[in-house]
């Protein structure tokens, strides 16, 4: 007798899933990845001809955690006009065990936390221990996410910060402040030159930051590229770094990595899953001064993950909704 569909809306979301969760499932669901307990199934992503949208499919099983399921949605850019976040998405979860819809869960908070929590893990396991300087390059809804994450880190002191629109960065100075850290303004050469993190996450199509701007022992988690045609750094500094990728399939299709890939210079035994650095199979960063580059495409079992987590603790703490179907 099923129990039901079980119904998590996007502010039960927020309020049962903290940043440190998220860290937990993506953590957990990228190791099982790499082990093979886990994989992700072929992505769709279509250009609907309306609105302007992109619209698809992100799905896959984990057995060891037994989340199956499929994150829908895409990217609206009207949105904004209409006070709505551009990207949408609804996870569904299914029983594994039945194949019956088990939750509906809201997926705008829970991409922006798990996208977070993927540079985050990347961070957690390959960026220098006394790392001070984060360097942000990206000012839009998911780049607020993204430095709180990273910020839990590392004891970090500043923040530098570059935008292609500057008008957009003092709501990302503003978190800064909120979290203690000084945060200054800076050129791209500046935040190459001052950082030993630095996290990208905005919607380019051409280099952003080139390899000579970097230095040494820095760790750079590339989050913006997700889809074929983006880039966001130069593909030499791939090809200089030791490159890791939540998932290789998609690095080097739609990823950071679909550049130098595309021009032979990296190939695809060249980048480690981070699951392997997470399960202790690969030692990750060996020195230093070497300069290591995640590259976080985002796939669905981070959505699975996550959505799971939001069904669990909803439920636990009497805050979601069931109904039958
Ligand atoms: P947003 O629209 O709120 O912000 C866009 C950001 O990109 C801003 O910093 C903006 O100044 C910059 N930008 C816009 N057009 C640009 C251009 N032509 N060249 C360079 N920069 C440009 O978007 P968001 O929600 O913050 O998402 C940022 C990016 O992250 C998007 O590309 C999105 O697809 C990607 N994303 C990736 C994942 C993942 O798992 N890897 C998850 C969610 C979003």
């Amino acid at each position: 007798m099923s129990k039901g569909l079980l119904i998590v809306g996007e502010d039960i979301c927020a309020e049962v899933v903290s940043s440190a969760d998220a860290f937990t499932a993506v953590e957990a669901v990228f190791g099982a990845m790499a082990k093979g307990d886990a994989y992700n199934f072929p992505v769709i992503r279509e250009a609907i001809g309306y609105a302007d949208a992109l619209y698809g499919f992100k799905s896959g099983f984990d057995k060891a955690g037994k989340t199956l399921g499929v994150k829908s949605g895409g990217y609206w850019p009207g949105n904004m006009d209409k006070g709505l976040t551009n990207h949408q998405s609804t996870i569904f979860l299914f029983d594994p065990d039945t194949g019956m819809l088990e939750a509906l869960v809201g997926g705008n908070y829970l991409t922006a936390v798990r996208t977070a929590a993927s540079s985050s893990v990347s961070i957690a396991h390959l960026a220098r221990k006394d790392a001070k300087v984060l360097g942000m390059v990206g000012a839009g809804h998911q780049s607020t996410f993204q430095l709180r994450a990273a910020a839990e880190q590392r004891d970090f002191e500043k923040v530098v910060a570059w935008n292609p629109h500057p008008d957009m960065l003092p709501r990302l100075g503003a978190v800064a402040e909120e979290l203690g850290l000084a945060f200054e303004a800076v050129t791209q050469e500046e935040l190459g030159a001052q950082a030993d993190v630095i996290i990208t996450i905005t919607s380019a199509f051409e280099p952003l930051l080139m390899k000579d701007w970097i230095k040494p022992g820095t760790h750079i988690a590339c989050m913006g590229t997700d889809t074929k045609g983006k880039q966001e750094v130069d593909p030499e500094l791939l090809v200089s770094a030791t490159v890791f990728a939540d998932e290789i399939a998609q690095s080097v299709t739609i990823g950071e990595a679909q550049h130098a890939v595309a021009s032979g210079r990296l190939s695809d035994a060249e980048i480690t899953p981070i699951g392997a650095v997470i399960n202790g199979t690969h030692a990750g960063r060996s020195s230093d001064q070497q300069i290591t580059l995640f590259d976080g495409t985002g796939v669905g079992l981070q959505d699975l993950a996550v959505a799971s987590v939001a069904a669990r603790e909803a439920e636990s703490r009497g805050k979601a909704t069931r109904i039958a179907l």
